[in-house]
């Protein structure tokens, strides 16, 4: 067999782009550079190894889960079920981190719902002089975020904590997915992403109202899904500024606290 072979299969299972997946979970399970997989023939053996990262893609696992990482601001982190993958669009959010706050500069931020711990991560790496508190109700995706912050070399910048601590900056990516819509979503997510990474309650907005109304910091900093809904929350803050994502759609918005007359 050849990995053309593979890319056959992943076709027929509707994997967009077939042709580069094929090629990186082959090197995946063979511990092979891309070379060596597109010239050679598989040996049974390794055609066997093969099989399993190829039949579970061709099932619809996501390709982060299966090679174990997934790409955020340049960076590998570690990923795996449990945990929700960094989405690119979620990099919007250090863009406006940079908005706020000076490279040098020292501050204190909570990032409420690390997940795999990317925007945690990322803002203690792009800004060396901050350091975070980190709030995660899974366990499964807590486990992801330690080996994450101790790979990345940050875990002593970080404090787990619950709650709402007072700190310069608030920051997440909190489930917003209106509870009816998670049916209708890609069968990708859908089937393997943790639902309580997605699930924002009846309308979306549950985790919004929960941050607004408890968080002990001038700025926050959230990655929207519905921008107008969250605008018309925001009681003590008012909303300062946007970051566009890659498609032209508002993504992370900035509020600062409204100083009280
Ligand atoms: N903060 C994590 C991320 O952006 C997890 C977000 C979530 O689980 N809703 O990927």
């Amino acid at each position: 067999m050849r990995v053309s072979g593979y890319v056959q299969r992943l076709l027929r299972a509707g994997v967009v782009n077939a042709g580069q997946e094929a090629v990186w979970l082959a090197c995946h399970a063979l511990g092979a550079d891309t070379a060596g997989v597109i010239a050679g023939e598989f040996s049974a053996e390794e055609c066997a190894r093969v099989e399993g990262v190829i039949s579970r893609r061709e099932r619809g696992e996501p390709l982060q889960y299966i090679l174990g990482e997934a790409d955020f601001f340049g960076r590998d982190f570690r990923v795996g079920p449990g945990v929700l993958i960094p989405r690119h669009d979620t990099e919007t959010l250090i863009e406006a981190v940079k908005l706020c706050f000076g490279r040098e500069e020292s501050f204190t931020f909570l990032d409420w719902g690390t997940g795999s711990g990317c925007i945690a991560a990322t803002v203690l790496l792009e800004f060396p002089e901050s350091s975070g508190y980190v709030v995660e109700a899974s366990a499964e995706a807590k486990c992801y975020a330690l080996s994450n912050f101790g790979r990345l070399g940050v875990s002593e910048r970080v404090t787990w904590c619950e709650g709402f601590p007072e700190c310069d900056l608030t920051i997440s990516n909190p489930p917003y997915i209106p509870s009816g819509e998670i049916a209708g979503l890609m069968r990708e997510v859908r089937e393997f992403e943790p639902v309580c990474a997605l699930d924002g309650g009846q309308d979306g907005m549950k985790f919004y109202r929960e941050i607004f109304s408890r968080s002990r910091s001038d700025c926050i900093i959230l990655e929207a899904g519905d921008v107008r809904a969250i605008k018309a929350l925001s009681s003590d803050y008012v909303f300062v500024n946007e970051v566009e994502d890659s498609g032209g759609f508002p993504r992370a918005l900035i509020f600062r606290r409204q100083i009280q007359q």
